[in-house]
């Protein structure tokens, strides 16, 4: 267990849910037991909306001694598939948090059935023959009562004879649903007799064709808590309208009373949330896949090199509201800095390259400098750098006629190179178009990085790579996936604002020759220049990185000129 984990066993209720359970364990409700579950659909891979339930459902378990469920809702057959369901499982152990029992909703096909059963016999539930249609113009609206089916009445031996017969398969998709009969003049739209079973002949991805008739989400959702014994099943705010309904399933079939409590859902600035919106982005291309670094996706983020204890942190941050909010994206990129500023490795790499040449160097000389890995961690040791008489430094390092201040090159000035020596601006070559193709320094011997007897101070250090032994790379640089700060309000339009410079590739980067040893996973400083990680595209002959976020944030100071 982390040290961040063990530290958040102390029971000092944190919001809300914390306060509520604290209160049931305290008056013994349940046993004093705590039992929670996370109930993805699996018909998309995981985005860091999903983040904030799981750091909720499995934070509330840990801190109170309880367990959490990871249930599978898989009650659509047509939406899901079991690639979902590998991911999820996937992106919940990476973010750290280990089930207690892998569920499915689909196992509980049979158990559902009987309970429906239950209901006809118990004249609560009946089958109705009405169009879809039909039955919404019935259901009125908050000031007008509905109307009643006329199938409403039919006897329970019809009904049990119907339903029957609906799941033996005997009719086509929409012909018959089963209803709960509630009450069509209640002020509560959900209770207008809501639909409790659908035909729908599809396969489904565990139970294959063995059903065709599928719960709704309504009667699933809470009677799978029941069934499960979960204590506190939490869910976002719009669910809040169907607690009553949740309730009176629980009522009326005598189950385990569970309790669903509602909290705000996570919004983010610059990016959609529903799966049903990022499958969009997946399927018409907009993005390369689930997994894209500019997807809000789990699969994206860690692709990204977000590290789950950042996104952690981040759920910890924004807290637990009941009201629902806009978080800027800021917040995000604040928590894996600060993360990364902990872990990554320091290393050199040139975005865009121009060549020095230190006149004064031996040619053929390599010295091997040794150039720590993190400042900021004391164990995490150092490396190799070789140096040599030509470097690359960044073309932005150099400037011809440099303004006040400009503490890095141009004629006359002098910098350090990091790890390495102080040099000094002789001379610099330009083509025929102006631009600088070489910068000519000489070096100042004593001046070497740990064993400096030469008493010059400069101002400025700049990063770089010898120019033999630099290997060439890739770097994707991400940006926001939508121009639009809110999403929300758009609906289906969201498309119209995407940010058409989410993705810039420089293709010809140099990087230090450690990098070739680069390994997926793990996160590097490119010194003055942001975070990075490898890519999954990268091959033996060529490093791709992809920039996880710069160093500070150049899209506020963007807005703010
Ligand atoms: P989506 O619209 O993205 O498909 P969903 O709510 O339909 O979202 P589910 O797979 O049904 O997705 O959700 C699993 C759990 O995650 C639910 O308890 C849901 O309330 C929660 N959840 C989904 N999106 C968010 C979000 N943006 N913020 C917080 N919790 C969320
Ligand atoms: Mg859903």
């Amino acid at each position: 267990m982390t040290e961040e984990k063990e530290k958040s066993q102390e029971r000092i209720p944190a919001n809300f849910l914390e306060q509520i359970v604290e209160e049931d364990i305290t008056s013994g409700k349940n046993g004093g037991r705590v039992h929670t579950r996370f109930p993805p659909e699996p018909n998309g891979y995981l985005h860091i909306g999903h983040a904030k339930s799981i750091c909720l459902n499995f934070g509330l378990a840990d801190k109170f001694g309880g367990k959490t469920n990871l249930r599978f809702d898989d009650t659509n057959p047509v939406t899901e598939d079991t690639e979902y369901v590998e991911s999820i499982k996937a992106d919940v152990r990476w973010l750290g948090f280990d089930w207690e029992n892998e569920l499915y909703a689909s196992d509980y096909f049979d158990q559902l059935y009987e309970l429906a059963v239950q209901l006809i016999k118990k004249g609560l539930a009946y089958v109705d023959d009405q169009t879809s249609e039909q039955i919404a113009t019935q259901k009125g609206n908050p000031n007008i009562p509905g109307e009643e089916s006329p199938y409403r009445y039919r006897s329970v031996e019809e009904n049990l004879d119907l339903f029957e017969r609906m799941k033996n398969g005997e009719f086509e998709d929409g012909a018959k649903v089963l209803r709960a009969k509630v009450d069509m003049a209640h002020p509560n739209m959900h209770m207008r007799d809501p639909l409790m079973y659908r035909i729908k002949k599809a396969k489904h991805h565990r139970t294959g064709d063995k059903w065709c008739i599928y719960p709704m989400y309504d009667f699933a959702h809470g009677q799978s808590d029941s069934i499960e014994k979960i204590t506190h099943s939490i869910c976002t705010l719009e669910f809040d309208v169907h607690r009553p309904l949740y309730d009176w399933f629980i009522e009326k079939l005598d189950t385990f009373p569970s309790h669903q409590y509602e909290f705000a859902r996570l919004n983010l600035t610059h990016t959609v949330m529903s799966k049903r919106r990022l499958l969009q982005l997946v399927k018409e291309n907009i993005v390369s896949g689930w997994d894209d670094p500019r997807m809000p996706t789990i699969s994206g983020l860690r692709r990204r090199g977000f590290t789950p204890a950042s996104i952690r942190n981040f759920c910890d941050k924004i807290g637990v509201a009941k009201r629902d909010n806009l978080i800027d994206v800021g917040v995000l990129e604040f928590c894996v800095r600060e993360d990364l500023n902990k872990i990554a490795t320091r290393v050199m790499a040139v975005l865009d390259p121009v060549k020095l040449v230190i006149t004064n160097y031996p040619e053929g000389q390599v010295e091997t400098l040794q150039v720590e890995n993190n400042p900021e961690d004391t164990n995490s040791g150092h490396r190799d750098v070789p140096f040599s008489r030509e470097v690359y430094i960044e073309r932005e390092d150099f400037m011809e006629i440099p303004p006040k201040k400009f503490f890095r090159l141009g004629p006359g000035l002098m910098v350090r190179l990091k790890g390495a020596y102080i040099v000094k601006c002789e001379d610099f070559v330009k083509d025929e178009f102006g631009n600088i193709t070489e910068i000519h320094c000489t070096y100042i011997p004593e001046s070497r990085s740990g064993s400096d007897t030469s008493g010059i101070h400069v101002k400025g250090t700049i990063h770089w790579v010898s120019a033999q032994h630099a290997v060439p790379a890739e770097v994707r640089i991400y940006d926001r996936l939508l121009i639009l700060e809110d999403a929300s309000q758009v609906g289906d339009d969201f498309k119209k604002f995407i940010n058409p410079d989410s993705l810039t590739i420089l293709d010809h980067v140099l990087v230090e020759p450690s990098l070739k040893e680069a390994e997926l996973g793990k996160n590097y400083q490119f010194i003055r220049k942001g975070y990075y990680c490898l890519d999954k595209d990268s091959t033996g002959d060529k490093l791709v990185f992809n920039r996880t976020v710069g160093l500070k944030d150049a899209w506020a100071k963007e807005k703010n000129k």
